[in-house]
């Protein structure tokens, strides 16, 4: 391919794990100039074969950059380290490595005592999804609008491009909070088949269907949750008071015992509910549980 030939933004991405691979396939699908770096030097030979170029360092990728640079590495302390070598000034930098909003806050502080400007990002897409609009896979971006708003069409290619604000660690907590919600789903889901499987002729697929339906429904009482974090009134639209919930959490205990399954994955949210009825706020919904979670 000649990268001279096309007037789509050149990029350069740093990181070839299963995550950066396939957004170098999406760039390289979309007709872009690529540049990649990666650790160990393997990982780049079939992407040169299929057009990319490769440099031996990433700061010599960095260096020769003339359009974003994309890092996708595995967490925090990789992104700095390899930063922390390359020369930074006047380069437009994006991370897409899943991080803590504080490290991303202090990485655009730095990133611009350096010179540059940082886009942080997290992507909620596993690689599969990358490069595919119809799956709806996204990427959240946070800090410099203005870097986010000119490189927007390049930033679209792998996913969708949805910029929560100035704050540059806003996509970080906004992707921890999804990720830890889904944590908290996959706990309840490995709950529900220890409670079934040892059951004889336990049909696995049809449960598996009726869990992810019942989850599925279940799922917009977030809707309801904010609605009642944003008025202060708990009470509003409650069809499933605090007080009825405790007591039927009596009987997902006694049936976790009856089928020897440790209950440790649900009690301590049940505590928290409990907690909640003990203060008086057994007409609530869930959404008074959220501000016994605070330690600061
Ligand atoms: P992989 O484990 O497949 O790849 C990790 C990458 O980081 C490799 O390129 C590895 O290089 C590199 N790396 C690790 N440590 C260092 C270091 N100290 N210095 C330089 N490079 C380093 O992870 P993924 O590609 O799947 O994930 C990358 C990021 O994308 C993560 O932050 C992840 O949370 C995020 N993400 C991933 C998703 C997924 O489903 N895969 C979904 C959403 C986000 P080497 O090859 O040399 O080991």
């Amino acid at each position: 391919m000649d990268h001279h030939s096309t007037s789509k933004t050149p990029v350069t991405l740093l990181g070839l794990g299963d995550m950066g691979t396939a957004l170098a396939r999406a760039y390289l699908a979309a007709g872009h100039p690529l540049t990649v770096w990666n650790r160990t030097p393997g990982k780049a030979e079939a992407l040169v074969r299929e057009g990319a170029r490769t440099a031996d360092t990433a700061a010599g990728a960095v260096s020769v950059a003339t359009g974003p640079v994309l890092l996708c590495l595995l967490d925090d302390a990789s992104v700095d380290e390899v930063l922390a070598g390359a020369e930074l000034n006047g380069k437009d930098l994006v991370n897409l490595t899943t991080g803590t909003p504080a490290r991303a806050r202090e990485r655009a502080r730095r990133s611009g005592e350096r010179g540059a400007r940082l886009l942080d990002g997290g992507i909620m897409a596993v690689p599969p999804m990358i490069g595919r609009p119809e799956t709806g896979g996204y990427v959240f971006y946070s800090g410099d609008r203005e870097l986010f708003e000119r490189h927007r069409e390049m930033l679209e290619v792998p996913a969708g491009a949805m910029f929560v604000g100035g704050d540059p660690g806003h996509a970080a907590l906004y992707d921890v909070a999804l990720l830890s919600a889904m944590t908290g789903m996959f706990a309840g889901i490995a709950h529900a088949f220890a409670l079934v499987n040892e059951e004889k002729d336990l049909d696995r697929p049809r449960f598996a269907r009726l869990l992810t339906d019942w989850l599925g429904a279940m799922a917009g009482s977030g809707l309801g949750m904010a609605a009642q974090l944003e008025s202060g009134d708990y009470t509003e639209g409650v069809v499933s008071n605090l007080a009825m919930m405790t007591a039927g959490n009596r009987t997902l205990l006694d049936t976790a015992a009856d089928q020897s399954v440790d209950p440790r994955l649900l009690t301590p949210y049940m505590e928290l509910m409990r907690q909640r009825v003990a203060q008086g706020h057994g007409d609530e919904g869930l959404a008074g549980t959220v501000g016994l979670l605070g330690t600061g």
